[in-house]
């Protein structure tokens, strides 16, 4: 049998990059939110936008909010890792704090659109782990939308169109979830992330494990 020269002993862990996607109002801010209070080796990474703020936001916890130009100056000095243009505004990730959660081998949590996901798989593809988000029907995504009441008549058929181009992306995604009940939807997403912390490469302390038990005499 050929022998396999194993990775160096001080291969450093690098955190999981979570890439949470989805139509607006799938449900996909409120299993990141849960995500969040609920799992302390996750961060957010707080993207900036020239979206107006909702009143419920709360400006550099849910987003940067800033203007236009700042964002070219942001973009054209490469300061984002990714960016889009989604709505009619533009969005993108601050390269600086989410190199540093990585490298401090934290894991960060992305709610960002498949056009930003696209951008970060051709980057750092074996960091990362996307799942997509999907309504239950689309008339249940309506609703949801409606429910929410903090957008416009307008800004609400304009999502509620442009829904049907973001869920044709589901293939680019590693998992699909359809969000129909919340709480299972979520332990679906918490199944994905404890599976994929468990992966072979995710843990660099097996070779020293590994190594101790095969030295330990019996
Ligand atoms: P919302 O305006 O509802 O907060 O977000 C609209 C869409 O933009 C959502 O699909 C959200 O995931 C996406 N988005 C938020 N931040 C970013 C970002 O930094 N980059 C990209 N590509 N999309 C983002």
């Amino acid at each position: 049998m050929t022998e396999i020269a194993e990775p160096p002993l001080d291969i450093k862990r690098r955190g999981l990059m979570l890439v949470l996607s989805s139509p607006s109002g799938a449900g996909k801010s409120t299993i990141a939110h849960h995500l969040l209070e609920s799992d302390p080796r996750f961060s957010l990474s707080v993207s900036v936008t020239t979206r107006q703020r909702r009143g419920s936001e709360i400006e550099g916890r849910h987003y940067r909010f800033i203007g236009r130009d700042e964002f070219e100056r942001l973009r054209d000095g490469d300061a984002l890792l990714e960016w889009a243009e989604v709505h009619g505004n533009f969005y993108g990730t601050p390269r600086a704090a989410a190199e540093k959660a990585m490298q401090e081998g934290r894991d960060m949590l992305f709610d960002i659109d498949w056009q930003g996901a696209r951008q970060l798989q051709e980057q750092a593809r074996g960091d990362i782990v996307s799942i997509f988000i999907l309504p239950p029907s689309m008339a249940e995504l309506k609703r949801r939308l409606l429910r929410r009441n903090e957008d416009s008549a307008d800004t609400i058929a304009m999502r509620l169109k442009n829904s049907r181009v973001e869920i044709e992306r589901w293939r680019d995604y590693d998992y699909v979830v359809v969000n129909t009940d919340l709480n299972q939807a979520f332990s679906e997403v918490r199944a994905i992330i404890d599976a994929e912390r468990l992966r072979r490469d995710r843990r660099p302390g097996l070779f020293d494990f590994t190594a101790a038990l095969l030295s330990e005499d019996v």
